[in-house]
């Protein structure tokens, strides 16, 4: 893409925050099931399928009978590939890349098999960054639904691997989500161990609130992953928020994937509910002065810039109250290029540059843009 190549080029290190991998160990357990998350080969496909969304079950039915529309995406070698990490990074001129483990994580796992799996793919994450140090960091996966005594231990272990940086987390929690009250403990450790959390969503909206039109595949993957994980990631933290989970672990610091959602834009609308109601401001006032959602958002959370936008952007600076709270992020091996020539994903990638000329626009090309895309950061 000429277009992309008169960007500026950030002077300092570029680093993407958000970028996904599935090691072939998680890949082997996909293959071997029969509902979501799962790997699946069509006759009709060259690359096996990975269905990970409960929007795209319907599509999976109807696929066993007619696989002209196939369900979820292509499982190229860019979902498993380190060397085609390095390949995408190289590509787009991205110094550092802190890699995690893509939705949905162990989330499914039977409790007796979480533990050692997060075990398994947290060194596999580790020995991959090992490979290539000063370029690759990760986020590590939890084992939610081990014991709580695994689940804690686990965290003791991951905070002593040299490159982890953090944690990646759903939004499903243990089962009841963020505001669960049994998750204290949890949070309280992670950030005992100086580990921020980067929430991810992946459980959407229900189907039925997309339509039968929608489930047919006639929109593609627009509304599940356009509307229905930024609301996912805003309804997470709200609820984390109205619970008192940041007064709790005032050192609790969070990564919100896709610019935080829709909470950028609604945290006003949030606050004048809260206000309005009081109940919930008395109980919110327990033990001091309540907090503002926005107070919040300017000491405990960061956002990533995956949002494509220049409106977007410019309000998830205005919510997380600076530019150095706003990092860099590909998302990778997602929303590869749709031209379907052989090679294409190798080449650049047009969501990318899409991101970096959103951050251009929103932040011009100094020093604001420089800190977002990594220049902040370089020193992992
Ligand atoms: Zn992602």
């Amino acid at each position: 893409m000429a277009e992309q190549q008169q960007l500026p080029k950030a002077k300092a290190k570029v680093a993407d925050i958000h970028t996904h991998m599935y090691p072939p160990e998680y890949v082997k357990v996909l293959e071997s099931r029969n509902t979501i998350p799962l790997v699946r080969k069509f006759p009709t496909a060259s690359d096996p399928r990975l269905v990970l969304l409960e929007a795209e079950v319907p599509l999976l039915e109807s696929a066993q009978q007619d696989p002209s529309l196939l369900p979820g995406r292509p499982l190229t070698k860019h979902f498993s590939s380190l060397d085609q990490k390095i390949h995408f990074m190289d590509t787009h001129s991205i110094d550092i890349s802190v890699i995690s483990l893509a939705n949905p994580w162990l989330d499914f796992l039977p409790s007796d098999q979480a533990a050692p799996s997060a075990t398994s793919i947290n060194s596999s994450f580790s020995s991959m960054c090992a490979t290539h140090p000063g370029r690759l960091y990760f986020f590590a996966a939890l084992p939610l639904t081990a014991p709580p005594s695994d689940l804690l231990a686990s965290i003791t272990s991951i905070a002593s691997l040299p490159y982890c940086r953090g944690v990646i987390l759903g939004t499903s929690g243990l089962g009841s989500g963020l505001d669960d009250p049994a998750l204290l403990p949890i949070f309280t450790a992670l950030a005992e161990a100086n580990l921020p959390i980067f929430l991810h969503p992946h459980y959407g909206l229900p189907n039925s609130v997309f339509g039968p039109r929608s489930a047919a595949g006639e929109y593609g993957h627009v509304l599940p992953l356009a509307l229905g994980f930024p609301m996912e990631t805003t309804i997470a933290v709200a609820r984390m928020f109205l619970a008192g989970v940041f007064d709790a672990v005032p050192k609790l610091s969070m990564i919100l994937a896709h610019s935080g959602g829709t909470l950028p834009f609604l945290a006003g609308r949030i606050e004048s509910c809260i206000v309005h109601d009081g109940a919930l401001v008395k109980r919110m006032k327990e033990g001091g002065k309540r907090r503002s959602l926005w107070e919040v958002l300017r000491s405990q959370v960061y956002l990533d810039a995956v949002i494509y936008g220049e409106v977007g952007l410019k309000a998830a600076v205005e919510a997380s109250g600076s530019s150095d709270r706003l990092m860099f992020g590909t998302d990778h091996p997602f929303f590869p290029p749709v031209g379907g020539e052989k090679g294409e994903e190798d080449g650049e990638w047009e969501s990318v540059g899409l991101n970096v000329k959103a951050v251009v626009k929103a932040m011009g090309d100094g020093v604001e843009y420089e800190g977002v895309m990594g220049g902040m950061r370089s020193g992992f």
